[in-house]
């Protein structure tokens, strides 16, 4: 994390980019992490790292919105700092100290993005089910061949098992426990099971899967998003390896 927060006087100023920060189009404040002691001067990277709410002038940052491939309603952008004053009362908590505060709300994000995850793969299985049952080709529903009824199948339990995780994770952070393990899995498992449900149910719609009318091409679209955010399958991996098995870090 680059993004520098110098202090001068009663104000910091912020010179830095960030990418991928959403509803900066509309937004009025941003809730901001920069780096207030250089990386040098630190134990570990999340040490010297401060946490800001404050308002965005729209002078001396600069904000670019991402055109993307789905989730149209909610704007994404890069944001580019040049000299953007936030005053010292808009620090959240202890120069310092931001890391930790920031740390507080990524596994219940974790577990959010997982049960969206799972909803979006259960929404796709119903399109799926409903269609195998009602299109017929060659005299009988297509849904009465055991090429399209299995992995129908596989996607239920796989939704399910991974709403179980879910339910885990929200019940464990719900209730004061060290949630990390079970937060990451849910997400993980939620995110790959949505995503195969999506993608299963557009081939079981052949064609009509790729028309927008059913649905299921944009819930494809959408179940991207909670498999590569907020933290990519491939880093989950890494978390359970170092942190649930012992391993040692890899990155
Ligand atoms: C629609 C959308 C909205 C988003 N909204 C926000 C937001 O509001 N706020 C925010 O902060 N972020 C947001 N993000 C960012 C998102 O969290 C990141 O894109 C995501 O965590 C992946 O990080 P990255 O893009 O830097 O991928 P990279 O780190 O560049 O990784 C690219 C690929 O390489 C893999 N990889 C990297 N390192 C390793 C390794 N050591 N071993 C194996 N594989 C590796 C990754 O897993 C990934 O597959 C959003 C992203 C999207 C697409």
């Amino acid at each position: 994390l680059k993004t520098r927060a110098v202090r001068k006087g009663d104000r910091y100023v912020v010179d830095g980019q960030k990418v991928w920060i959403s509803t900066a189009q509309v937004a009025d404040n941003i809730l901001l992490l920069a780096r207030t002691t250089p990386l040098d001067e630190v134990k570990k990277p999340t040490h010297g790292l401060s946490l800001f709410y404050t308002q965005i002038d729209r002078e001396t940052v600069k904000i670019h919105e991402i055109e993307k491939m789905g989730r149209k309603a909610v704007d994404s952008n890069e944001i580019f700092f040049e000299g953007f004053e936030i005053p010292v009362e808009d620090r959240i908590g202890e120069e310092g100290e931001g890391f930790k505060y920031i740390l507080e709300g990524m596994n219940p994000e974790r577990i959010l993005m997982a049960a969206e995850a799972t909803g979006l793969g259960f929404a796709a299985l119903d399109k799926a089910k409903t269609y195998a049952a009602e299109r017929n080709v060659f005299n009988r529903p297509i849904g009465q061949n055991q090429g399209i009824q299995h992995p129908l199948a596989r996607n239920w339990m796989n939704l399910e098992a991974a709403w179980l995780m879910v339910q885990r994770a929200a019940w464990e952070y719900d209730t004061g426990k060290p949630c990390g393990a079970s937060a990451n899995a849910a997400k993980y498992l939620a995110g790959e099971a949505g995503f195969d449900a999506c993608q299963q149910a557009v081939m079981t719609h052949g064609g009509f899967g790729y028309a927008r009318e059913y649905h299921v091409e944009r819930y494809l679209r959408e179940s991207l998003i909670p498999r590569i955010a907020p933290v990519s399958p491939q880093l989950v991996l890494c978390f359970i390896a170092e942190r649930v098995l012992g391993l040692p870090k890899s990155y």
